[in-house]
């Protein structure tokens, strides 16, 4: 995909952000301030001050908002719920050059929150992703205890599994023992 730093980054900012949330399968990955801080250090989330009880919850619930994006039954429909957050969304774009980066485009506020950060440019990034016409991409894992999303980036949009080096390996090994006990 010709897809810029700013873009690939956003992009696995929000795998990362639903994939934290129990609806994927797993434990609460955002269970306290601890984890949220964690996450914004972990993606690297610039310009962001103190964390408050308030951004936990916020964050909560825009990771559900991203989640039914990726589960769209089709694009008509992830283009309306990407058009609704966006919409809710303040959004103010600015050139900028950092750590090492080409110059590249910020999408949140000067005073944005954490949600409305990770809502402006993970939103964009997504909304730059249907405008190619790869809204297929946004993939659920096809491991049958397992929901977590992806952004499948391979050429031949041939990826089922939300990370080869767990659930595919698991799911190879699995199919492995079957044929053998066959
Ligand atoms: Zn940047
Ligand atoms: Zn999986």
């Amino acid at each position: 995909m010709p897809f810029g730093h700013d873009m690939v980054y956003s992009l696995a900012t929000v795998v990362d952000l639903v994939n934290t949330s129990p609806s994927t399968g797993g434990d609460e990955g955002l269970a306290d301030l601890d984890d949220l801080a964690e996450f914004v250090r972990a993606r690297q989330v610039s310009g962001i001050e103190a964390l408050t009880p308030r951004d936990l919850g916020q964050v909560r619930m825009l990771r559900e908002d991203f989640h039914r994006v990726f589960t769209a039954t089709d694009q008509a429909n992830a283009v309306r719920l990407l058009n609704t957050l966006l919409a809710d969304t303040r959004i103010t774009p600015s050139l900028t050059e950092h750590d090492g980066h080409p110059v590249h485009m910020h999408y949140f506020a000067p005073d944005a929150s954490l949600a409305e950060h990770l809502a402006a440019d993970c939103g964009i990034a997504l909304a730059h992703l249907l405008v190619e016409g790869e809204w297929e991409r946004l993939r659920t894992c096809s491991a049958p205890d397992c929901a977590r999303v992806f952004v499948d980036e391979s050429r031949n949009r041939s990826r089922v599994y939300c990370d080869s080096r767990t659930c595919g390996n698991r799911m190879h090994v699995a199919a492995y023992r079957a044929r053998r006990r066959a």
